[in-house]
């Protein structure tokens, strides 16, 4: 008569919505990961920083849930599979929007109904979900700025009540510790990588607006990853921002857009927002390709991103902007092939915002920057690394003036990207 309370993108005991729920309501209530082979066996590069991310985090999580006399129940498989062999009372867990996550928990709750077996999920990712800000006439928006608004308008305390899932702690299955997989025994291993702390820096929130597009700095949270693996609660950070800074308010809003979008518009996921750029005649230059991937283009500003992709695993929001832009104007090479590598780089990637931050670079996206805005590298530069701090730092090499040459020049690419855009959309 054990209740189960499966972990995914929720990494935490504080203010853990589906967690306070499953505590709440049962007893005793077991805590399961399920390392999913559905989601490893995709994954190319065994040193992938995201699985060794996710195991630091279960390691701290299973420490602290045997602190309460209880553990974490590690297991490894398709979820679908090894559910067909458990018998709980019932299973909680939290929403996960993903196309192929909501495929496997709606297989999940299948199979479970089948047994008599309740599967509840509940809203934890996200402040408002796909269907809670919409359109007067129930449509979804597809511009930012009245999306924005309609959430704000939205917003009561109540949405960024804490659960305390502290209160109920006594509701945890008395168990011995489990069993816990090395990294190797999953098939995968460690870089000795560190990853960005789990610390909301309320001073860099503060002065957000005015350090976020310098990438020489630490004018951004790097809170991502935490965001992503849900080892921070997003109603906390929207209580910190509702009080420190909206600008930054409305960076957790975008995130919500993204997840709304792909919601609403799954044809994103391998489409156009916009059907007309699948027609666009894309150059798709292997080799060209391979040169911004490995940071090799010619372009400092562009080449010390990826550098910083490669070696760390995280990219500048302004760096990803312009990456993204010389990827798909510079070089004519498909959005789809910037957004795989990016998502085999990212720690923070997220299906929703990697699409849309990549279609609304390559023009192709809802409330995407207009196609004919070809962001120029060289004036991005001066704007925002004025003193090349950034591009030293990732690009050694470089000496003003003397770097290698660039693959393509850039009055050229900004007229081919213009000529074959606008042959294509008018
Ligand atoms: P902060 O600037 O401190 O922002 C706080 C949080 O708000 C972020 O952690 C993130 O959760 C959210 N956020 C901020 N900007 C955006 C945005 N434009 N879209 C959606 N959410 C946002 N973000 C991801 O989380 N995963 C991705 O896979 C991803 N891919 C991107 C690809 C491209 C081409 C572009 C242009 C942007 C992408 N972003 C992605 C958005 C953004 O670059 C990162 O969220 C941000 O750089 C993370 O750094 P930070 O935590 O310091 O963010």
């Amino acid at each position: 008569d054990t209740t189960i309370f499966w972990f995914r993108r929720d990494l935490r005991l504080t203010d853990n919505a589906g967690l306070y729920h499953a505590l709440r309501d049962n007893k005793p209530v077991v805590p399961v990961f399920i390392f999913d082979t559905e989601i490893l066996d995709a994954l190319e590069d065994p040193g992938d920083r995201r699985v060794a991310f996710i195991h630091q985090t279960l390691a701290e999580l299973k420490e602290q849930l045997e602190t309460l006399g209880t553990s974490l129940v590690v297991l490894y498989g398709n979820p679908v599979t090894l559910y067909r062999s458990l018998h709980p009372r019932a299973v909680y867990t939290n929403h996960d929007y993903e196309p192929y996550a909501r495929a496997r928990d709606n297989a999940v709750q299948a199979l479970l109904e089948k047994k008599g077996v309740a599967f509840h999920t509940c809203k934890d990712q996200v402040i408002f979900d796909k269907d809670e800000v919409v359109k007067d006439d129930g449509k979804p928006y597809t511009v930012f700025t009245p999306y924005s608004r309609r959430w704000k308008a939205r917003l009561t305390p109540f949405y960024l009540k804490r659960y305390p899932v502290e209160k109920y702690t006594g509701h945890f299955k008395k168990i011995k510790h489990q069993p816990f997989p090395a990294l190797e025994d999953l098939g995968f291993r460690g870089t000795g990588a560190s990853f960005p702390e789990r610390v909301i820096r309320t001073g860099i929130i503060e002065k957000y607006d005015r350090t976020r597009d310098f990438p020489a700095i630490q004018g951004t949270t790097r809170l991502s990853i935490h965001i992503r693996f849900g080892t921070v609660s997003i109603r906390r950070l929207c209580q910190v921002a509702l009080r420190k800074n909206p600008v930054w308010l409305n960076e957790l809003i975008w995130r919500e857009f993204y997840a709304m979008i792909l919601w609403h518009f799954p044809q994103v996921q391998t489409a156009s927002f916009k059907p007309a750029y699948d027609r666009i005649a894309w150059r798709n230059d292997p080799a060209e390709f391979d040169r911004w991937c490995t940071g090799q283009t010619g372009y400092p500003i562009v080449d010390a991103g990826m550098r910083e992709l490669n070696a760390t695993g995280f990219m500048h929001n302004r760096v990803r902007m312009i990456t993204a832009s010389f990827l798909t104007k510079h070089l004519l090479i498909d959005w789809r092939w910037g957004e795989a590598y990016f998502g085999q780089k990212l720690l923070d990637y997220d299906l929703a915002s990697n699409n849309g931050g990549w279609q609304w670079a390559a023009g192709s996206g809802c409330d995407a920057a207009p196609y004919f805005r070809v962001f120029n590298p060289a004036l991005q530069t001066k704007k925002f690394d004025p003193d090349y701090a950034y591009i030293k730092k990732w690009v050694p090499e470089y000496q003003d003036g003397a770097y290698a040459r660039p693959v393509v020049e850039h009055a050229f690419a900004r007229q081919r990207a213009l000529n074959t855009y606008k042959k294509t959309l008018g």
